[in-house]
């Protein structure tokens, strides 16, 4: 792999611990960003940068990706909430076949393994009886979102891949509030300084099958953000957390 001249905007927790996976892997970091006004902004490190990772906040990211577009720099970008704006961009770079990024809300390779794993379990409960799928997500007390967007993206797979028993996802609280056996059931369970932890359950009346992922910290992210950074360095316009799996899994071998 080449080694890449790496931009960071965004120097919180994620930004930190990218710096640290980046340069293990043999990179350079030619800016650090942490505010609209940084003077960095206006840096030679940043307009030389071979790909920028941008880890900030819902409100700054579409116009942080929207000024590092029009620098006709690579983007890789973690922010999560502001969807609609990205629907928004993400249009615009297909029509107009100019900019290069890739926005995920989940950057674990592990996680995105789990999706797959996801998708073809449901797949095949769909054609099986006697199974009731329940998911579950656990995260540190500080997380004020529930459910977690992972586990919307697991709920949104299941019930796509089991169309004939299910119709829809709903959260439940501790003590369980009864559902019918077309909604699949969501807990969120917030408890210490946890990380990340989703259970796919299917319970039959004589045994379970749990699919788990568990994540142990930030690293997780961190590599996904700068695999993504390595993959997205030689391509344009706008890509997937499928398209840099798929890189991932030939990187592999
Ligand atoms: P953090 O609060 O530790 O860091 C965010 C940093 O962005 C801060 O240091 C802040 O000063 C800086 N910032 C804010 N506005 C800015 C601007 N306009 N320009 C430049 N920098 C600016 O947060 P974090 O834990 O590093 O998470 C950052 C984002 O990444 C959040 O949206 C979080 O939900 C998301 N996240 C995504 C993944 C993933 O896999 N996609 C994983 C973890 C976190």
């Amino acid at each position: 792999m080449k080694a890449l001249k790496i931009a960071l905007v965004g120097y919180g927790r994620m930004g930190q611990m990218i710096h640290k996976i980046a340069e293990s892997r043999g990179h350079s970091i030619v800016a650090t960003i942490d505010t609209p006004q940084d003077s960095q902004w206006e840096s030679e490190g940043l307009r030389t940068a071979d790909v920028v990772i941008e880890f900030t906040q819902p409100e700054a990211a579409a116009s942080n990706v929207k000024r590092l577009l029009a620098m006709g720099l690579p983007v890789v970008s973690g922010t999560t909430g502001w969807a609609k704006q990205l629907a928004d961009l993400r249009q615009q770079i297909e029509q107009e076949q100019r900019g290069t990024l890739l926005w995920a809300s989940n950057f674990s390779i592990g996680v995105n393994l789990f999706f797959k794993i996801n998708r073809l379990v449901a797949g095949i409960m769909d054609h099986v009886s006697g199974y009731k799928a329940e998911l579950s997500e656990t995260h540190h007390i500080h997380k004020l979102d529930a459910p977690s967007g992972t586990a919307i993206t697991l709920a949104e797979q299941v019930l796509e891949g089991m169309p004939s028993r299910l119709e829809g996802w709903q959260l439940i609280d501790d003590q369980g509030a009864s559902i019918d056996d077309k909604t699949l059931p969501i807990r969120a369970i917030r408890e210490g300084e946890i990380p990340g932890t989703h259970t796919l359950e299917y319970r039959s009346s004589v045994d379970r099958i749990a699919l788990t992922h568990e994540a142990y910290g930030r690293e997780g992210f961190a590599l996904g953000a700068v695999v993504a950074a390595e993959y997205l360095s030689e391509r344009q316009g706008y890509h997937t957390m499928d398209d840099l799996l798929a890189y991932f899994l030939q990187t592999q071998e």
